[in-house]
């Protein structure tokens, strides 16, 4: 038995991460989109593997590096599962990487917008906390205190206070988590024992009204 609401959001973000530069194409300063297709070239015993983007205005193709000159042999089977099969989970986990596409592109453009799944793990009758579980299958650049604002359905304000209050606790290494984007796994606990506006704040955690 619980005696705590516990639930898992599942973060979907929408629009993989945009590199901008100059079009040799167009001859713009312009936003490449991820192609969701991969170019391979293999030399021997080597591999080189790029993800390719396409200008929004002139589709003309920026190859993004993944791998340059790798051994085949130093390729776990399950990667080269992926490049030979074009396995759209393993191409968008590389397209959603910002990190990785920072270091090959001086300017990136994010974007903020997630879909979310909810799955409500323990609900008992009545509760004063509520516990939320991220999954994170690919990387989001939505902050986590925007995040749990818009879906509980309070201002960030608020959330400031909550968490500086220590009623809102959140299990990260990082400083200023609040301010960031969420990493896969996640865990946090809102204290909502003497909140009066409780139970429309549980309701928004598992998902509004329904
Ligand atoms: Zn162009």
């Amino acid at each position: 038995m619980c005696n705590i609401l516990k639930v898992q959001w599942t973060i979907i973000p929408r629009n993989a991460p945009q590199p901008r530069m100059v079009c040799s194409g167009c001859g713009g300063y312009t936003a490449f989109k991820s192609s969701d297709k991969l170019r391979l070239n293999a030399n021997g015993k080597k591999l080189d593997a790029w993800l390719i983007y396409k200008c929004i205005h002139c589709d003309k193709t920026w190859n993004r590096t993944l791998f340059e000159r790798r051994s085949v042999r130093s390729i776990d089977p399950e990667t080269l599962e992926a490049l030979q099969t074009n396995d759209p989970d393993w191409i968008r986990g590389h397209a959603f990487n910002v990190d990785a596409l920072k270091a090959k592109s001086q300017h990136v453009e994010e974007f903020a917008e997630v879909d979310i799944h909810r799955k409500i793990i323990c609900r008992p009758e009545k509760s004063e906390f509520v516990e939320i579980l991220l999954s994170i299958p690919v990387q989001t650049s939505l902050r986590l205190d925007r995040l749990l604002a818009a879906e509980l359905n309070i201002s960030r304000s608020r959330l400031q206070m909550l968490y500086e209050t220590g009623l809102l606790q959140v299990d990260s290494q990082q400083n200023g988590a609040l301010r960031r984007p969420p990493k896969h796994g996640l865990r946090t606990v809102l204290d909502l024992s003497s909140e009066l506006d409780r139970d429309s704040i549980l309701q928004s955690a598992c998902g509004g009204n329904g």
